[in-house]
């Protein structure tokens, strides 16, 4: 950027302006209600990390670390540094460094911004936001399903309908090296239909291969060796159970054998939550179990099952259902005009918070009227009007803002008074 171009956000990175932010912490709270239903407790971690733990737990070869993170060197000690492109990887590394694994499995969630360096476009930014939700030394079905049900829920809570669950195994690791020696040799057979993409991908992530969307080679992809034949027993049991679980729950799901995540350290369950109406940014959730990442990160082992859900596609979807922002919440709003006025405005102001109002004063100055036109935008219920006459006979003017009668009100009965027209709406 040249020094004197005009100060703009860096691209991909965006401002959530005022009136969008409440609608963001309505959310907030809406998806503090649902974790907490569940049991999870809240973890933060820091926003960069060192660089080591993204290529240990992610994999070197992943879109993410080949070409997607935000890494440099700390100018001051040589570190070498990355601001987070997701969460699971902190959040097993500071589980494991406060030892909080030690004995008893634990349920985290987390949010916050997440940084990838990715083609701009609708619902793909290069900050964007997450909650994470993980349980860490859990092993069995059930787990996977309660996350499943548990997004579900959410899903209802949110008022989101057209979201629907792509379900799938992955199996555990001699099956996928099994499954992957398999497809190398079956794509090694039609080498000269394999784009260039699948054609790099063939012996260092042939799994990828099955993720194309190349329309050329949908059917070679669709005649490949299934990794369902190759799940041993365990494997195969554990999927049933979640299947059986999600029926119960009366949770829908399709089985897609071409999901395979973008991440390589998931085994077992994988899931994706899909909606149609954003274009090809479509996965709103997605997550799964990942039983080989902790000994990845630490060498001491333990089952883990997880996801993460972005933030701007949901309320992308929710903008779209109509859903309107919801008013900034205000119950008055105090005029004052007059010097003697004035002084004692910011008083009653302070002592109707003191009763639990929300109150605005208003500042800047102005004519009765002009005032009086800003409370009436304000979105408060009621104003209180001090004047010189208010001084004096130590009465304010209480004027509802929804319809209704002015009144002089001594300023200690204002609380009551003014709770009285909050419940009259
Ligand atoms: P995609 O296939 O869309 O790139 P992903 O597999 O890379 O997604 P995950 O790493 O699983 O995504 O992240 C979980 C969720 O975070 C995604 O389902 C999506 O909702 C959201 N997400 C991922 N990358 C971005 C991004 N660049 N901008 C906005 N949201 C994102
Ligand atoms: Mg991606």
């Amino acid at each position: 950027m040249s020094s004197n171009s005009p100060l703009q956000a860096v691209r991909g990175m965006n401002d959530i302006l005022p009136e969008e932010a409440r609608l963001w912490l309505w959310f907030e709270d809406t998806v503090r209600d649902w974790l907490e239903g569940y049991g999870y407790r809240n973890i933060r971690m820091p926003l960069l990390e060192h660089t080591a733990l993204f290529k240990r737990a992610i994999g070197e070869v992943t879109d993410i670390v080949e070409k997607e993170m935000y890494s440099f060197e700390d100018s001051l000690n040589g570190d070498q540094l990355t601001l987070r492109p997701e969460g699971t990887a902190s959040c097993v590394r500071a589980a494991l460094q406060h030892s909080l694994l030690y004995n008893a499995p634990q349920r985290l969630y987390y949010s916050g911004a997440m940084f990838r360096h990715e083609r701009p476009q609708k619902g793909r930014y290069r900050q964007f936001h997450q909650i994470g939700v993980e349980a860490l030394g859990f092993a069995g079905p059930d787990i996977d399903a309660e996350q499943i049900v548990m997004c579900a829920r959410l899903w209802r809570k949110l008022g989101l309908r057209d979201i629907t669950l792509q379900l799938n195994t992955l199996g555990d690791i001699a099956a996928r090296q099994r499954h992957r020696a398999k497809l190398i040799a079956y794509f090694e057979q039609y080498s000269s239909v394999l784009d260039e993409d699948a054609t790099r991908r063939l012996y260092t992530n042939p799994l990828r291969i099955l993720d194309s969307k190349n329309p050329a080679m949908q059917e070679l992809i669709m005649a490949a060796p299934n990794l369902m034949e190759e799940l041993e027993e365990d494997a195969l049991k554990h999927f049933e159970t979640v299947q059986k679980i999600l029926q119960r729950h009366e949770v829908a799901f399709e089985i897609n054998p071409r999901l395979v995540r973008g991440l390589d350290y998931y085994n077992r369950t994988v899931f994706e939550w899909i909606t149609t109406r954003l274009g090809a940014q479509g996965t709103v959730c997605a997550g799964g179990r990942f039983d080989g990442l902790i000994e990845q990160i630490s060498g001491k082992s333990a089952p883990a099952t997880g996801f993460a859900m972005g933030i701007e596609r949901l309320l992308a979807l929710l903008q779209e259902d109509g859903m309107n922002t919801p008013p900034a919440p205000l119950d008055v709003y105090v005029v004052h005009q007059g010097e003697m006025a004035d002084g004692m405005a910011s008083l009653v102001a302070e002592r109707l918070r003191d009763s639990g109002l929300r109150v605005l004063l208003h500042c800047n100055g102005g004519s009765f009227k002009s005032q009086m036109k800003k409370a009436d935008a304000s979105n408060a219920c009621a104003a209180v009007i001090l004047g010189d006459n208010e001084v004096s006979t130590e009465l304010a003017t209480l004027k509802p803002l929804r319809g209704g009668e002015q009144m002089q009100v001594a300023f200690d009965d204002l609380p009551a008074k003014i709770n009285e027209l909050i419940k009259q709406g």
